[in-house]
C-alpha cells in the first residue's frame, strides 16, 4: 500500500529539497487515527517547513502541511469511526510530526475536530489555520467588548491569508473594516471581501515617534507585528483591544507602555496551535456561521502538491494573495 506525499529531504550540506514521492503506508508515524486526506492548504509556517524549516522541523525526511481535512480510514479511538469527516489544524502537525501534504496522515485523535456542519473538506482548507486564527482573534475582540457600533476595525496584512479571512468575517458581522496592505493592486479584492477603506502600508510603517496619536480604531487584528503593531497601539480608542496574531513584518515590538496606561488599551495574544478543544469547536462553528462561503470561495486559488515548493517560497516574501487550497490527490 503506497500513497503520494510531498517529502522534504535535507542534504549533508544542510540544504533542503522538496519532491513528490510515493511512500509505503508503513512509514506513517504512530497515531490513533489514519485519515485519507482530501485537501490541505498553505500558511506562512508551511512556507518555512517547505524550505529550511525555520527551526520548526525536528527530523528529515519530513512531510509538511500544518492543516488537512479528509475522511477517517481507520481509528483505534472511540470518538472517530471510518467514514467520519475530520479537520486538523495545529498541534505542531506538519512541523514536529508529518502533516497534510500527503494522501494519508496518521495523528492523535485529540488533535482532530469533526468537520463542521455546512462546510465541505475543501471549504475547511480554504479556511485552514489562517482562517481559524482569524476567528479566534474576532472572538477575543468580542469577548473584550468589541461591537460594530464602537467604530472602525483595522486589519493588517490584509491581503494575506489571516487578513483576508478576518476582513470577510468582520465585514459580514457589520463592522467597518480598514484594510492595511502593501499591495495597492489588491484594493478591489479587499473591497470585494468587505473592506470599506484601504490604508497603505507606508502610513503605518514608521516607528513610534509619539506614544499616543489620535484615537482611531475600535479594534485591530494584526498579522504583521513589529513597528506597525507598535504604531497601531498608539492609535487605538480608549479601552479598545488589538489581537496580535502574526509577525509577517517582524517579531520586535518597538512600543511604549503609554497606550496601556493612559488609554487602557488591551493587547490580546492569539495562539491557534494549542487551543483547547471546546474553543476549537466554538471557532469552527462560528466560521460555518459567520464567514460567507461566496466570499471564502472568492479568496481561494487551487494548487497541487507539486506547486507547493514555489508557493512556499512566495508566501515567505508576502507574495501570496488569499488562500491556496491544495488538492493532494
Ligand atoms: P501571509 O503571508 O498570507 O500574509 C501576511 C501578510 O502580511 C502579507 O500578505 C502582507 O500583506 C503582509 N506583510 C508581509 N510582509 C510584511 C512586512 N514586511 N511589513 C508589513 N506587512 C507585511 O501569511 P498568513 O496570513 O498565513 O500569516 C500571517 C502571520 O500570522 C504570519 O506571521 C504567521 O506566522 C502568523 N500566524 C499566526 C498564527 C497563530 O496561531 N498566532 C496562526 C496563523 C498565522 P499585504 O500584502 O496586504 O500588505
Amino acid at each position: 500500500m503506497t500513497f503520494k506525499a510531498l517529502v522534504v529531504e535535507k542534504a549533508e550540506d544542510g540544504s533542503t529539497q522538496a519532491s513528490v514521492q510515493m511512500l509505503e503506508e508503513s512509514r506513517l508515524p504512530d497515531g490513533d487515527v489514519t485519515v485519507a486526506v482530501d485537501y490541505s492548504t498553505l500558511n506562512y509556517k508551511d512556507g518555512l517547513c517547505l524550505g529550511s524549516g525555520g527551526g520548526l522541523v525536528r527530523t528529515y525526511p519530513h512531510v509538511p502541511g500544518i492543516d488537512f481535512a479528509g475522511t477517517v480510514e481507520t481509528s483505534s479511538d472511540a470518538r472517530y469511526k471510518p467514514g467520519d469527516k475530520v479537520v486538523l489544524t495545529g498541534w505542531r502537525v506538519g512541523e514536529a510530526w508529518w502533516g497534510g501534504y500527503a494522501q494519508k496522515a496518521r495523528v492523535k485523535a485529540d488533535w482532530l475536530v469533526p468537520l463542521p456542519e455546512g462546510l465541505t473538506t475543501r471549504d475547511a482548507m480554504a479556511i485552514g489555520t489562517a482562517g481559524f486564527t482569524s476567528m479566534l482573534a474576532v472572538m477575543a475582540l468580542e469577548d473584550h467588548g468589541l461591537k460594530p457600533d464602537n467604530g472602525p476595525v483595522l486589519v493588517t496584512g490584509a491581503a494575506g491569508g489571516v487578513g483576508s479571512v478576518a476582513t470577510a468575517i468582520l465585514a459580514h458581522l457589520g463592522y467597518e473594516v480598514a484594510a492595511v496592505t502593501g499591495r495597492p493592486e489588491t484594493e478591489d479584492y479587499l473591497k470585494g471581501l468587505g473592506a470599506s477603506r484601504i490604508v497603505p502600508r507606508e502610513e503605518l510603517a514608521e516607528t513610534v515617534k509619539r506614544p499616543l496619536e489620535s484615537e482611531t480604531w475600535a479594534g485591530c487584528i494584526d498579522a504583521v507585528g513589529g513597528a506597525m503593531l507598535a504604531r497601531v497601539l498608539g492609535q487605538m480608542k480608549y479601552r479598545a483591544s488589538v489581537a496580535a496574531v502574526g509577525l509577517a513584518g517582524g517579531a520586535a515590538l518597538p512600543a511604549t507602555v503609554v497606550p496601556f496606561l493612559l488609554r487602557g488599551v488591551n493587547l490580546l495574544g492569539i495562539d491557534s496551535v494549542l487551543q483547547p478543544y471546546d474553543n476549537r469547536l466554538r471557532a469552527w462553528s462560528r466560521l460555518a456561521q459567520d464567514l460567507p462561503l461566496d466570499k471564502l470561495r472568492d479568496m481561494v486559488f487551487p494548487a497541487t502538491l507539486s506547486d507547493l515548493p514555489e508557493l512556499g517560497a512566495a508566501i515567505l516574501k508576502g507574495g501570496v494573495k488569499g488562500r491556496a487550497v491544495v488538492d493532494v490527490n
